[in-house]
């Protein structure tokens, strides 16, 4: 048997860098490497620096070279980690080199140097993490926070703007739940199209190549799993508009999540949202014409303070025109310290309730037209579970918990996680009908 893999560890500064350095090596136990007291017992040195003073950023390259030189494997976090290049300035041969509290890419700067060895009998968490999901789907959070500052909502701050987590990180996350027989990743964030922007689209790595930190790379590398991929709350920048050809390959599954919560210009700008209702249309008939299986889903807010029958009839023609495949609506409701709650103009709650009401028979409608165009068609689903009385399974447009189902008479030998293609005989506004194709 191949021993556990060894790491050293030296640690440089403060009290705050010497609990990060007990974070990274309690989390680096957990995953079953050996901790080495001496440079030559080990597979691969950290070296955890401080970068306070100039005395200190002297002693930390002192410290880096004297690793480099008995051990020749060194990965260097903490203060001074913020500033890659003075560092590769000095040492250009260490392996990796990452910033103050960042412990999750000095651990997957480990797993890259000396990749851990799983064992089942000892390890006490699975390689991929722990699930709260069914084993056969996954989220996968790609960043935290956000830089918009919609009116009704608190979550920046609550989360703060946004970070993103390097591409090599998450498609090696990735690559751990696909191991672990996870069949569907669900890509989520507060801000999925935003993905990379505080990293300026920073490269790292992953397999023998380099990933830019920018959703179309991301999203690239994510279909080469063989996983179906599917993206959540996607602000509608223009560059998400590369996703889309990868849709239409089959890399990732053709379906968006884009929470466009109105399209009055008026209420848009109240919630500080983009407000270009004629350019979002026209995105959308290309994404169509480039991807004809496209499902878009969405959500609305009715009854926002200022919110007039004209603006609300205004969201439905919208919606007309639109044809969005799936639609979830709120009543508006004020969230304490939200800034929308100052606006004047508030909507009666008896209102509210109406306009909900007619806003969702409105899109029933229309998803009633969508769904119907699957009859006779054979499509692929994966199946969520199974009973005596045959499978409950998801097509490409369905993301588990919030869209429709598809139900499969005969599916009752089938598995949770087995994607099956199926031959539909009936539609209803969100659900499918069929039997497994022969
Ligand atoms: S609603 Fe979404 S995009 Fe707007 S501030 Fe909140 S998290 Fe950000």
């Amino acid at each position: 048997m191949k021993h556990a893999p060894r790491i050293g560890l030296v640690s440089l500064g403060c009290p705050k860098a010497l609990v990060d350095s007990e974070r990274i090596l309690t989390r680096l136990r957990a995953e079953g490497y050996e901790i080495s007291p001496s440079y030559d017992g080990a597979d691969a040195v950290i070296v955890n620096t401080c970068g306070f003073l100039d005395s200190a950023r002297a002693e930390s390259l002192e410290a880096i070279g004297e690793a480099l030189a008995a051990n020749g494997r060194v990965i260097v976090t903490g203060c001074m980690g913020g500033n890659e290049r003075d560092i590769r300035g000095v040492h250009p041969g260490v392996l990796a080199v990452t910033g103050p509290h960042q412990y999750e890419a000095v651990v997957q700067a480990v797993h890259q140097a000396v990749p851990p060895i799983p064992n089942p009998f000892v390890d006490l968490v699975p390689p991929e993490g722990i699930k709260l999901t069914p084993r056969h789907y996954a989220y996968l959070k790609i960043s935290e926070g956000c830089d918009h500052r919609c009116s009704f909502c608190i979550i920046p701050s609550l989360r703060g703007d946004l970070v993103s987590r390097p591409a090599g990180e998450i498609l090696a996350e990735a690559e751990r739940l696909a191991e672990a027989g996870v069949k569907e990743l669900l890509v989520v964030s507060q801000d999925t199209g935003a993905y990379g922007l505080d990293l300026r689209h920073a490269e790292s790595p992953w397999r023998d190549r380099m990933v830019r930190a920018r959703l179309g790379d991301l999203a690239a590398g994510l279909g080469e799993l063989g996983m179906w991929v599917r993206l959540h709350y996607v602000y509608p920048y223009p560059h998400v508009d590369e996703v889309i050809p990868l849709m239409a390959e089959g890399k990732l599954l053709p379906y968006l999540d884009i929470p466009f919560q109105h399209a009055s210009p008026k209420v848009l700008k109240a919630m500080r949202r983009p407000a270009d209702h004629e350019r979002v249309l026209e995105r959308i008939r290309r994404w169509r014409a480039d991807c004809p299986d496209l499902t878009i889903r969405s959500t609305f807010i009715v009854g926002f303070p200022g919110e007039t029958e004209a603006d609300f009839e205004f969201l439905l023609d919208w919606l007309e025109e639109a044809q969005l495949d799936r639609v979830g609506a709120f009543k508006y409701e004020a969230v304490d310290g939200a800034a929308a709650n100052a606006l004047p103009g508030a909507v009666d709650e008896e209102e509210k309730c109406f306009r909900l009401e007619r806003l969702m028979e409105t899109q029933r409608a229309i998803s009633e037209t969508r769904m119907r165009r699957h009859v006779g068609q054979v499509i692929e689903a994966i199946v969520d579970e199974v009973d005596e009385d045959g499978a409950i399974a998801r097509s490409k447009g369905d993301a588990p918990e919030i869209d429709g189902q598809v139900f499969i008479d005969d599916g009752e030998d089938l598995s949770p996680g087995d994607i099956v293609r199926v031959a539909i005989d009936e539609a209803e506004d969100y659900d499918l009908w069929g039997a497994l194709a022969r």
